[in-house]
């Protein structure tokens, strides 16, 4: 970070203490959120309306704001931490930054996997095996494990391994697989490359439709965005795709989560646990997916997304969370040793 950032930052933090100081009367909820998008907004004024609690969000990287809520320690003005992805979310657990929620609300409304103690998932989205249909058959990439198949050797198109979402998949491939059988599977993943990894899914699945690669993984609101997008461009390289969901006779899709914790110095902890009841609210629970294209963690919630629509129904893995995210580091440990930089 820079220090004007650092700068920017301290101010804000002041700004946000001050405000909860000289407005104490006045219901505050402050927010530390990773998640930045649009529809979000129509999420936090609607929430005010019906509460009358007034919401101060700070944006910032995932790992800016949790830095800087252990920077601030116990004078941390903030109450939520928003973010995508369990391995984050347990990390920040790990970090002790999280108190445990108790709501009955929530427990009814967020099914069990989808929950741990101290964090809560509000939806969901799959990692998704994406194929050109030109070059690649989809028989040929029915699994996780079909990716490495020597079949597929110079067709692979893959991010970082050491990027969150990889690092969860490789997490839930541990809990149901084991370590050892992981690291055999990201080696041949590797073997398959047709490049470094560089970029992010969306540039894989640029990527494969420009058949510069046959497949990928991506998670499914990438593509959704170039199924839903105007730009000429993101329409061929959509029609150029094929989705596959993986592991549908077995475990299930990976999935991975946007989730939030209440934090354990939180200022307005009754705020907090209203504010995260209402995101399990059926109106809330449609923006808050819909705004990224993702399905809401409350199954029973009605969705009007023609992306969506268009992807269609899968099964879904169902293993816990937590299960899953506590893998994270030894999935690391994995991909290193399997060379997927
Ligand atoms: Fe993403």
């Amino acid at each position: 970070m820079t220090s004007t950032l650092k700068r920017l930052g301290a101010l804000t933090t002041l700004a946000l203490a001050c405000q909860t100081l000289v407005h104490a009367a006045e219901p505050v909820l402050n927010i530390y959120s990773a998640r930045h998008y649009q529809t979000d907004e129509a999420l936090y004024s609607d929430f005010t309306k019906q509460t009358g609690i007034k919401i101060n969000r700070l944006d910032g990287k995932e790992d800016e704001l949790l830095e800087r809520i252990k920077n601030e320690g116990r004078n941390s003005p903030a109450d939520i931490l928003i973010t995508v992805d369990a391995a984050r979310l347990e990390m920040a657990d790990d970090a002790g930054l999280f108190q445990p929620i108790n709501s009955k609300v929530l427990q009814s409304r967020i099914p069990d996997h989808l929950r741990t103690p101290n964090w809560i998932a509000f939806s969901t989205r799959a990692r998704a095996i994406v194929y050109n249909r030109a070059g690649v058959k989809a028989e040929w990439v029915q699994t996780y494990a079909d990716l490495a198949n020597p079949r597929l050797k110079g067709q692979v198109c893959m991010r970082s391994g050491s990027h969150p979402y990889n690092l969860s998949l490789g997490a839930s491939m541990i809990a149901h697989e084991g370590e050892a059988a992981t690291e055999a599977w990201a080696r041949g993943l590797v073997q398959n490359f047709a490049r470094e990894p560089k970029g992010g899914d969306t540039d894989q699945l640029k990527a494969v439709a420009a058949g510069e690669c046959g497949v990928t993984i991506s998670n499914s609101y990438y593509l959704a965005r170039l199924l839903r997008s105007t730009k000429p461009a993101d329409r061929k390289a959509a029609d150029a795709l094929n989705i596959v969901w993986p592991n549908q006779k077995t475990y299930g899709a990976h999935i991975n989560v946007s989730g939030a914790g209440i934090i354990k110095t939180a200022p307005n902890k009754e705020a907090a646990i209203k504010f995260l009841e209402y995101l399990s609210s059926d109106k809330a629970q449609a923006y808050f997916a819909d705004g990224n294209n993702e399905w809401p963690a409350v199954s029973s919630v009605k969705i009007d997304n023609e992306a969506l629509k268009a992807m269609g129904n899968f099964k879904a893995d169902t293993l816990p969370m937590e299960d899953m995210a506590r893998n994270a580091v030894k999935a690391q440990k994995a991909f290193d040793r399997a060379g997927w930089r």
